[in-house]
């Protein structure tokens, strides 16, 4: 299976239905993007899913942290 979002192929899945195996959800180790799998193609499909929110994989690393981490205070004696 291929993450519908940064197109890596470590997906792992992490959830079933309690009962009946009515839908499994899946999550992706590199982007942490989670589908069930009772969505529509333009989700789970990776090359229908909306090309604007496609994540470049390697630029993940890149990418800013929301909110933005401070620096550490340093300690007062
Ligand atoms: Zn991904």
């Amino acid at each position: 299976m291929i993450c519908p979002r940064c197109d890596s192929e470590k997906v792992n899945l992490l959830t079933k239905s309690p009962v009946g195996g009515a839908w499994e959800v899946y999550i992706c180790e590199t982007c942490c993007f989670s589908w069930r799998s009772t969505e529509d193609d333009d989700i789970k499909d990776p090359n229908k899913y909306d090309k604007r929110f496609k994540i470049d994989k390697d630029k993940i690393s890149e990418l800013d942290q929301i909110p933005p981490i401070p620096a550490l205070l340093e300690e007062k004696n």
